[in-house]
């Protein structure tokens, strides 16, 4: 049984990054794919509202909260980390609670945004913005763009510069370019290892999959901008490149190997993972572990090098620029089949809802399969249909091999 020892590590590390936000220091919040970097630099705890929508979907206790948003006016078809997130909040119940024992979510003392991966997290926000009467600041890089330029980059740095002095304020400490670079460096390092690891699974047989990557990509989400980050993907790293060295897959006899767009189903990763792996499948790449890479940082330009990080990530850009990073992901991982996650409150995160598989499928040769489904809101998820449709998509591929 393949089992990465080092989870019990991470276990740890995310334990600790809870148990830490305790009220000693202020507190930001802070959009998954938002400038962590610049609020770790005020000696600001951040706190990622995201990061506990994703917990309460692998809970599977996403479902018994989102109504409670519903009632205050939330479709039920919006974005389920928003709804399953504000529904937990208003019941007062959290796993925080009986996972770390804390009271409920750290209480912000401001509220930061990013709109690069959507709109929605702004009304998010604005809603806790409002319960709190807190200050809420946020950023607005242009979209689906083909490329970033430095217009955009200019414009999403004078944005990042005007919010300065409410996290002055909010913070109590003045803005510190020293300890921005800081920030950016170490944040930079710790991205830098988290692609290596993403990176291990191009080798054959691979040591990580997606599965894998979706728990362990909680440092680089939360604790960006500080050691921890760095020091835990060393360790992960360290432990896959000796089973590479020692050829342990996670899969006895690797067949073939897909790559996974979309949200992960939080509340079905286990079944999926088995899924895939009783038909010797290994899922070795995706869209969601690849956001939380951003090569651009430099520390010597910390606000350019950071604007453009965050405007250059895939959700944020045009379909012909993420046929271009998939089709570079497919040759890099050899990749044989891609698996779309269409996801029912996620349109951002969606790439099946346009014709992007047909067209991708043209251009590349390489099969698809469409699953629908949901980040949070099992409701939306048919366990029998999408093993049904995944079984044969593999079969379809084994067949297609043999006939190559
Ligand atoms: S990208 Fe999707 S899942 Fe993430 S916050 Fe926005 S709507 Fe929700």
């Amino acid at each position: 049984m393949y089992r990465i020892k080092s989870t019990d590590i991470l276990k740890q590390v995310m334990a600790d990054y809870f148990k830490s936000m305790d009220g000693q220091r202020p507190i930001a919040w802070c959009t998954s794919v938002g400038p962590a970097e610049l609020l770790r630099s005020f000696g600001f705890d951040v706190y990622f509202p995201e990061n506990h929508g994703a917990l309460l979907g692998a809970t599977r206790t996403a479902t018994d909260f989102i109504p409670e948003a519903v009632k205050c006016g939330f479709s039920g078809h919006i974005c389920s980390y928003t709804t399953s997130d504000i529904g937990s909040f208003l019941k007062n119940k959290t796993p925080l609670q009986s996972h770390y024992g804390l009271e409920g979510v750290p209480k912000p003392d401001v509220l930061v945004y990013n709109t690069n991966q959507c709109r929605e997290v702004e009304d998010w926000f604005t809603w806790y913005a409002n319960y709190f009467k807190c200050p809420i600041v946020g950023i607005q890089p242009p979209r689906y763009l083909d490329e970033v330029t430095k217009d955009e980059v200019g414009l999403v740095v004078k944005q990042m510069k005007k919010i300065i002095p409410i996290l002055e304020k909010t913070s109590k400490n003045k803005f510190d370019i020293d300890k921005f670079r800081e920030t950016i460096k170490l944040s930079k390092e710790a991205t830098s290892l988290w692609q290596e690891v993403l990176k291990t699974a191009t080798k054959r047989p691979s040591p990580f999959n997606f599965f894998d990557g979706s728990i362990h990509m909680g440092p680089i989400v939360v604790l960006r901008g500080l050691e921890t980050a760095k020091d835990y993907y060393k360790i992960l790293l360290k432990e896959l490149n000796e089973n590479i060295d020692k050829g342990i897959g996670f899969l006895e006899n690797e067949g073939p190997r897909l790559f996974w767009e979309g949200m992960p189903i939080w509340g079905k990763l286990r079944m999926m993972s088995d899924l895939f792996s009783q038909n010797n499948t290994a899922v070795v790449a995706s869209t969601y572990c690849n956001s939380w890479i951003f090569d651009d940082f430099d520390d010597k330009n910390p606000f350019e090098s950071s604007a453009l990080a965050y405007t250059n990530i895939f959700i944020n850009r045009s379909e012909s620029a993420k046929m271009e990073m998939l089709k570079s992901w497919f040759e890099e991982y050899k990749i044989d089949g891609i698996v779309y996650h269409d996801t029912k409150t996620c349109f951002n995160n969606s790439n099946a809802k346009f014709g992007m598989p047909q067209r991708l499928t043209e251009q590349t040769g390489i099969p698809s399969l469409v699953i629908e489904g949901d980040l949070c809101d099992l409701r939306f998820f048919s366990e029998g249909q999408s093993t049904t449709k995944i079984e044969t998509f593999i079969e379809q591929i084994e067949d297609m091999k043999v006939l190559s």
